[in-house]
């Protein structure tokens, strides 16, 4: 049996920005991811701009930068009436851009690979047991069994670990999305979009020059109106294929208990459209490396208590935007309301949206790298 001192169970940004901090921070780390990269992902593909400062500290910015991406200089809100709003976004080397996942995720992956993190891919973890103070993982596509001290879940909204330690909160599916890249509309421009309709909602961003990321959102019973709405609009042919995902809210589950961790997505769900998730997701797997490394010391309850502490820090103050805009598409009424308010208070409109669309200050810099040898990375 092969033995690690911790496994990152799911390759998204979460589970590679935490395997390749462990993997700087000297821990013996293996990666279990059920996809074989590149692979698509139900994203916006909106990068905020907060993520710059980790992905520099991974050494990846200017990786990042160099793949083909949107420029993202303003953001576009349409009414469900068609009134159009507005709003410029910070511009320069750190701003919002849209990116395909495919690209992103694996040029994180790879990073984690090439600090020294195991990378399985085409592996699903299927079952935890308890062993020795730590964890015998199965994987269903080999007999090979691993043991590891520490276990992280970075394996989205639906983590299987959540489920097989029969924590994975009940949900309803009160939402569904889908997404798809199409060809970019001529003249399109470099803005992102944020449609409101009856039903649900709608995102729009360039990924690069000839695609563009379509996300769709809406209630079970509403989804399919809001597709036939975007094959109309987009001119797209019945066979265009969609990815979809469910649920896009759940409860939150406290991120740390004995000797596991949950990241991004597999501890909190926040809503799409306010395009944070990868920022929650890198900056979660970044603070969890520090607490694995704790834990792995022998420090277990104290790891426990400061990434407790730690990963409410990261959401603290920026949840109550996040709930408004929920409320806003969830609620057509409410939604028209502040649209309306927001049309003759564009000032208002544009304090709500630098509450999302944060410049990076050096806010998370320092402080936040205790555990972190820069050296290493
Ligand atoms: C419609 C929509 C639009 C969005 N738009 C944006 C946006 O524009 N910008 C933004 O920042 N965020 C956006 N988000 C949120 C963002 O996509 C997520 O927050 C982010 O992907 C979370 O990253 P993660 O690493 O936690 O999980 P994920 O990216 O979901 O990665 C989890 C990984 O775990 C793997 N996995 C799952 N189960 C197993 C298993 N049993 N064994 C092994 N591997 C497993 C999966 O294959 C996957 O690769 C959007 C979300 C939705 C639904």
């Amino acid at each position: 049996m092969e033995i690690f001192d911790v496994a990152v169970v799911g390759g998204g940004p979460a589970g590679s920005s935490c395997a390749a901090f462990c993997a700087a921070n000297g821990l013996r780390v293996i990666l279990i991811e059920r996809e074989k990269f590149p692979r698509e992902k139900v994203c916006g593909d909106c990068l905020n701009p907060e993520c710059w400062p980790i992905l520099r500290r991974l050494e990846i910015d200017q990786r990042v930068r160099a793949l083909p991406h949107g420029v993202l200089d303003w953001v576009e809100f349409i009414s469900v009436g068609d009134r159009h709003v507005r709003l410029e976004l910070p511009r320069g080397e750190e701003a919002e851009i849209a990116i395909k996942r495919s690209a992103f995720d694996s040029v994180l992956l790879e990073r984690a690979g090439k600090l020294g993190a195991e990378i399985r891919e085409a592996s699903t973890l299927t079952s935890i047991e308890k062993s020795d103070g730590g964890w015998k993982l199965t994987i269903a596509e080999t007999t090979t069994a691993f043991r590891v001290r520490v276990l992280v879940a970075a394996d989205g909204r639906n983590s299987t670990v959540a489920r097989l330690l029969g924590l994975l909160p009940r949900f309803a599916k009160e939402r569904v999305a889908l997404q798809t890249h199409i060809p970019l509309p001529s003249g399109f421009g470099n803005r992102v979009v944020l449609q409101l309709l009856v039903g649900g909602y709608s995102g729009q961003a360039p990924v690069n020059d000839s695609e563009l990321n379509l996300c769709l959102v809406g209630k079970p019973k509403s989804i399919r109106a809001v597709q036939a709405w975007a094959t109309q609009y987009f001119n797209l042919p019945s066979t265009q294929s969609w990815r979809t995902i469910t649920p896009l809210k759940r409860s939150s589950l406290p991120p740390a208990r004995e000797n596991v961790l949950f990241v991004g997505d597999a501890a909190r769900v926040v809503e799409p459209f306010t395009g944070e998730g990868i920022f929650y997701a890198l900056r979660s797997g970044e603070v969890a490396a520090a607490a694995a490394k704790e834990m792995v010391r022998g420090r277990v309850a104290e790891a426990v208590r400061d990434y407790t502490a730690q990963h409410a820090a990261i959401y603290r103050g920026r949840l109550w935007i996040n709930g408004l805009a929920r409320s806003a598409v969830v609620s057509p009424k409410l939604g028209s309301i502040l649209f309306e308010f927001a049309r003759f208070q564009p000032a208002l409109l544009g304090l709500l949206t630098r509450q999302i669309v944060r410049h990076p200050e050096r806010k998370h810099q320092s402080g936040s790298d205790r555990g972190i040898p820069p050296r290493n990375l």
